[in-house]
Formats: C-alpha cells, sequence, structure tokens
C-alpha cells in the first residue's frame, strides 16, 4: 500500500529530536511522499532545506492566515522571489498554505482576503496548485475561487464542510484533503459527508504533527499513522483500504504533476 500524505508540517521543532527515524518508519509503513507546507516567512529556508535533505519531500511556501499579524508587507514579494528562485525546481510542488479563517476572531477580514488573493494569483503565475486552509469560511473561498479560477486547482486541506462545498471545490478542481478529523466517532456530520465523497476528488493528510486521529488520540501526529487513517476512512467510504489508498495516490499525483 503506497500513500502520499499531502500536508504535513515536518520541519516543526516537535520532529527536531527524530526526524531522520520518522522518515524511515513513514517509509516501513509504506508512506513515501510527504509535502511539508510552510506558513511564515521565517520557516520558507527550513522547510526549503529540509525537503532538500530527502528526494521524498515536497515543499509548498505560503502566508497562512493563521499567521497575519506575524506577516510583514515585504513578504508577499519575497513569496515572489522565492517561487521565482525555486522555479522548475522538482521539488516545489505548490503554494501554500494559504487560505482564510474566519474561526479566530482576532484575524482581520479583509486583511486576509488581500493576502489570499495575492498568493492565489502567484499560484496561477507560476503554475502551480494551491494548497488551502479553509475554517469557517468556505462560502467566501468558493467565491474567491470562482472569481480567480485557477487552471491548476489544489487541496482544501482538512475539509469539514457540507456535501454542497464539496461539490463546489470539486468544480473548481479542487481536491478534498481527508485526515484524523473524520476517525472521531463523534464526528457524525463529517462522517456522512465523505461517506458520499467521489473517490476521484479524495486525497489523505495528516496535518502532523497537529489533527491527531482518534487511535493515536493526545499524541504526537505523524505521517507513520497515515495507513491507520486510511482505514479508518475507507470503512466509511464503504470500500477497502488498498483501492482507498490507490486512488487517494493517484489524485495527489494528478494535483502535482507527479
Ligand atoms: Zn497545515
Amino acid at each position: 500500500m503506497e500513500l502520499i500524505d499531502t500536508h504535513t508540517h515536518l520541519d516543526f521543532p516537535d520532529f527536531d529530536a527524530d526526524r531522520p527515524a520518522l522518515l524511515a518508519e513513514c517509509r516501513a509503513h509504506g508512506v513515501r511522499r510527504m509535502v511539508v507546507l510552510g506558513v511564515y516567512q521565517d520557516n520558507w529556508q527550513r522547510v526549503w532545506e529540509l525537503v532538500q535533505s530527502d528526494a521524498d519531500l515536497y515543499a509548498a511556501l505560503g502566508l497562512h492566515p493563521v499567521y497575519l499579524d506575524a506577516h510583514r508587507s515585504a513578504d508577499l514579494a519575497q513569496l515572489g522571489d522565492w517561487l521565482t528562485r525555486l522555479r522548475g525546481q522538482r521539488q516545489l510542488c505548490a503554494v501554500g498554505e494559504i487560505g482564510l479563517d474566519y474561526f479566530l476572531p482576532h484575524l482581520d477580514r479583509d486583511r486576509q482576503q488581500v493576502l489570499f488573493e495575492a498568493q492565489l494569483q502567484l499560484a496561477a503565475d507560476f503554475q502551480l496548485p494551491a494548497l488551502l486552509h479553509v475554517r469557517r469560511s468556505h462560502a467566501a473561498v468558493i467565491a474567491t475561487l470562482k472569481r480567480l479560477r485557477l487552471a491548476r486547482g489544489g487541496i482544501v486541506h482538512a475539509f469539514a464542510g457540507s456535501r454542497e462545498e464539496a461539490r463546489e471545490y470539486i468544480k473548481l478542481g479542487f481536491k478534498l484533503g481527508l485526515g484524523g478529523a473524520a476517525t472521531w466517532p463523534q464526528a457524525l456530520r463529517l462522517r456522512k459527508v465523505i461517506a458520499d465523497l467521489p473517490l476521484e476528488a479524495v486525497v489523505l493528510e495528516t496535518d502532523a504533527p497537529d489533527m491527531a486521529p482518534a487511535m493515536f488520540a493526545n499524541q504526537r501526529n505523524s505521517p507513520a499513522h497515515l495507513p491507520a487513517i486510511c482505514t479508518a476512512l475507507a470503512e466509511i467510504l464503504g470500500i477497502s483500504p488498498e483501492r482507498l489508498a490507490a486512488a487517494s495516490t493517484a489524485n495527489a499525483c494528478a494535483v502535482f504533476g507527479w
């Protein structure tokens, strides 16, 4: 069973003590390729150095909405410079993590919107997919994507929206990233939505070190948990883990052009 973890933060200090051993463990579990997402200007160098140290890691660079107050006005131009410098590099795979977060009330929505649109434009300019963080903001994100229309689409990470929202994203060329959230038995609404998703729309992710699945509650999340997540999600979808693994891997390859 070969799996791709489409969303990790393996550069975070949580992994500093055991990163090489963890990557070996992931491979032993069939998780070879992993995407590491940049979240603010100061961590792009760390992300890029990490993926360069391992041929199976891929980088996305972006300005995450949750760190809105840490972003400086020059960071957007810097992102453009980074993307220009890395253009054509095999291990640069997307613009992300970008998006809109309406859950945290202190994050200014107008400023988020400006930053989000500018980064979607960069994804379009550099012909890269976009990896999206969407929290309580599906309507605004969908409206934005309808206006900007990204040729390469991307992934809505940790999708937890409705059936209708899923349908809109799929029409816009986006895949839905599924991970630990739906493994919790109390996530009834999400599990119902997932049960009806078309298999062509699904990619798998962990969001490690965050969003631990129910099977590994209160632990640091890791891409090595992806096979267990795949098995749990396959049960919700009513298919075999092997079938979900094959479909989600093919879908991720289609997004990233692998
Ligand atoms: Zn993330």
